[in-house]
This record gives C-alpha cells, structure tokens and sequence, in this order.
C-alpha cells in the first residue's frame, strides 16, 4: 500500500460523499449546524488538488499529508478529530507492508487518538459510533482469520449498525449536546459520513482484492 492507494481511497470517499450531499446536510440542519458535508467535500477537494504530491509518496507519508490537509482546510469539529484519526493510523504503519490484521490495528490507533482528541466514546451520538465498533469488530475478524470478502461485509453491517443507533441517543458531543432531548430521533451526520465512507472503502477494497485473485 502507497500514496496511490490512499488516494483512490480520498476519491471513493469524496464520490460516495457526494452522492449523499443533501442527505448529509439535512441530517446536520436537524441536529447541527449544516455544514458537515460542506467541511468534507471542502477537505477532499483540497486533497484531491494535491494528487500529485501524496501519490508518490508511502502510505505512512501519504496518511500524514492526508491528515494535514483536512486539518487545514475542513474546519468545525470534524477536520481537527479525523486528522487525527488518519495521523494516528500513520503513527502505526508496520516496516513491512501491512497485512490486514496490521491494518486493523492501523485503524484502532487513529480510533483511539481520535477519541482521546474529542473525549467521547461509544453511545454520544458521534463519529465514534460508528468507528470504534469497526474497529473492535476489523481487529477481532482479521485476529481470527476470517476471509477478508467476510470482514468486508461485516465492516460494513457494523458501520450501518452503528450509525443506526445514534438516531435514539442523546448527544453528550458536540453542537447536537445543546439540543438535549430534541436530538433524540435523528441519525447523527457524522456517524453517517462515517458510515458511507466506510462502505465506499470496503467496495474500493473488494474490488483491490478481486483484481489481486485474477492474477
Ligand atoms: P461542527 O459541529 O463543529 O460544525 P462538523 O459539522 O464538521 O462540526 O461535524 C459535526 C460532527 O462532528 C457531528 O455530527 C459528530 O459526529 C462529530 N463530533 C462532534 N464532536 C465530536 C467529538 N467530541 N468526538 C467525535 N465526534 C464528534
Ligand atoms: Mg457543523
């Protein structure tokens, strides 16, 4: 894995973010201030216009100058918490090319220092509904060995699951913990980027491995 690869990931989740712009706005016009997806597709933009300097570059450098750009340009809660997700997953790249089990762990350590930058954890109506049950869920598949086209589509019950289950929470995070009782009902915007994201880079990933076995 290499800048390439992550920036056909940025891609796969610009397009899939896109493709749910009005859902997403709606969602954060509900319970927040409705700039959520505005922020995202600023941020992807931004890194999309800088292709040609992270695609040479390794997946450590790569996620780094991913991490950097959103912090720069995605602004509100979310650019500062998914920097670091993605610096945390740079921090953990192995020697050795990740095998899968390496990159769940990747992911569990973006998950963790995002959730040690934002204080919150599973059950606040957050991104983090929908990551940190991922993650339990990728470290403990690729630990057993599953077959990666099974960790897929579990990646992605859990994601929708997750996200789900922040429609009846109450917010403790964030601009929707103002609202109190009034967030209960609606999906949180954040856990549903979330979501789409995740299912965009489990197809990109199906796809990878697919062209791996025609070879
Ligand atoms: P803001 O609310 O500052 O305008 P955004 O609109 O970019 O920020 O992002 C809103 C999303 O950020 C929310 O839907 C929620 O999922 C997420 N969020 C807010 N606070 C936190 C936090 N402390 N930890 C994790 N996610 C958070
Ligand atoms: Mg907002």
């Amino acid at each position: 894995m290499n800048g390439t690869d992550v920036m056909n990931g940025v891609d796969a989740a610009f397009g899939a973010l896109i493709a749910h712009r009005e859902e997403i706005e709606e969602l954060d016009q509900a319970i927040g201030d409705g700039d959520h997806i505005f922020n995202l597709i600023r941020g992807l933009e931004a890194v999309r216009t800088a292709r040609e300097f992270i695609a040479p570059q390794s997946l450590a450098d790569a996620l780094k100058s991913v991490a950097r750009k959103l912090l720069e340009t995605v602004g509100g809660s979310s650019g500062p918490l998914l920097s670091t997700l993605l610096m945390g997953m740079a921090k953990a790249v192995p020697a050795d090319p990740p095998s899968s089990a390496d990159f769940a762990r990747m992911f569990a350590e973006g998950v963790a220092a995002m959730g040690a930058r934002g204080k919150s954890g599973v059950g606040e109506k957050t991104m983090m509904d929908v990551l940190i049950p991922v993650s339990l869920t990728f470290t403990s598949l690729t630990g057993e060995g599953v077959p990666m086209g099974q960790i897929l589509r579990a990646l992605e019950a859990e994601a929708e699951r997750g996200m789900l289950n922040t429609r009846n929470m109450l917010a403790t995070k964030g601009r929707a913990s103002f609202l109190g009782e009034r967030a209960v009902g609606h999906i949180d915007p954040g856990a549903r980027s979330c979501q789409i994201v995740i299912a965009a880079l489990c197809e990109l990933a199906r796809q990878g491995t697919a062209e791996r076995s025609l070879v």
